[in-house]
């Protein structure tokens, strides 16, 4: 199939478009470069575009047969702070994209949302079924799009899969491509950056909330993994079979303290850090329960923890080779 991949230049679209290429389908990278990197997007097909231009929307699409949109403002700090960006973006620039899509025939998206619909969970693990409750403008923009794919599906056979991410983490094992983000507020990079005297100590931000070691539990998920669940939710919707929203998680909790000790496993260097007051949002634990994309897909998460850091590092020491022999 010939799949456009919106946001293909960024850190999770670049991972799943090779993966595309690698289970033999045909990529055409449609970004707007305001986040993404044109070096991640090297070696395939870049339109440079916006989703919020129809124009440029119409030209590409009757190429392809299916969407995998992960063009999308991603921090929720900035979110409560700049909501419009994130509506005007995430809201506006989603519903220009579906409905050139629909103009266009074409009816079959992978959509990259998240666990932040979910908001605040009352039980861990988290199951689709359990309300979509956001905490902030960023699950809000997530769970609007979800809501008009439902609505799209019923009123035009529109197919989708919302994929629901857990926190996506690591890097190609190439090391050639990775997280790249600008700031980078992501704890994985931080922590890396700190024990290699890169970057400033680690902020542990709480250590008083009710999970085993006090600090934030969270499910990291490879990004390598998660671009496999993409490939299976294609074949899923290109079968025939319904549309659905599914966990993409490990199932495995992993704390701000267990990330911390992975990191100075993997670089053999100490994490400075100090603990400050919990940073607003945050949950307590975000875990997937992972059962529905495994019984739906076929799918699980392969990699670990371990696996994860040691990706990232590899990643980060390629990129500092790179730039110091420029
Ligand atoms: N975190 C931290 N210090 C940092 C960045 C993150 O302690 O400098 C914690 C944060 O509170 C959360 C976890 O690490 O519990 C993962 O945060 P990240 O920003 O990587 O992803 P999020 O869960 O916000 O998507």
């Amino acid at each position: 199939m010939k799949i456009l991949v919106i946001g293909g230049a960024g850190y999770i679209g670049s991972h799943t478009a090779r993966a595309l290429r690698r289970a033999g389908h045909d990529v055409i990278i449609f970004d707007n470069l305001s986040t993404g990197y044109e070096s991640l997007a090297a070696g395939f097909e870049l339109v440079k575009g916006d989703i919020l231009d129809d124009r440029a929307l119409a030209q590409v699409l009757p190429r392809v047969d299916a969407i995998m949109h992960f063009a999308a403002r991603a921090y929720v700090g900035e979110s409560v702070t700049n909501p419009r960006r994130y509506f005007h973006n995430n809201v506006e620039g989603g519903l220009s994209l579906l409905n050139a899509a629909l103009d266009a025939g074409v009816k079959k998206i992978i959509f990259s949302s998240t666990c932040a619909v979910y908001g605040e969970p009352g039980k861990i693990p988290i199951e689709e079924n359990i309300p979509r409750q956001p905490v902030n403008p960023y699950g809000v923009s997530k769970l609007f799009f979800e809501q008009a794919l439902e609505a799209y599906d019923r009123a035009y056979k529109f197919r989708f899969a919302s994929l629901r991410y857990f926190n996506a983490a690591g890097a190609d094992d190439s090391g050639e491509i990775g997280e790249l983000h600008d700031p980078e507020t992501h704890l994985i990079p931080l922590a890396l950056l700190a024990a290699a005297g890169l970057g400033p100590e680690l902020h542990v931000f709480g250590s008083d909330y009710p999970t085993p070691d006090g600090t934030c539990v969270r499910d990291y998920i490879h990004v390598n993994d998660l671009a496999s669940a993409h490939i299976r939710a294609l074949e899923h919707l290109a079968a025939g079979k319904d549309s659905f929203a599914a966990n993409v998680g490990t199932g495995v909790g992993a704390s701000v303290q267990e990330v911390i000790s992975a990191v100075e496993k993997v670089t053999g260097k100490k994490v400075p850090r100090t603990v400050v007051p919990r940073r607003p949002g945050d949950p307590p634990a975000l875990v997937a329960n992972p059962a529905k994309a495994q019984a739906l897909l076929h799918w699980k998460a392969e990699r670990d923890l371990n696996n994860v850091v040691s990706t990232a590092w590899n990643f980060m020491e390629k990129r500092r080779t790179a730039v110091a022999e420029k």
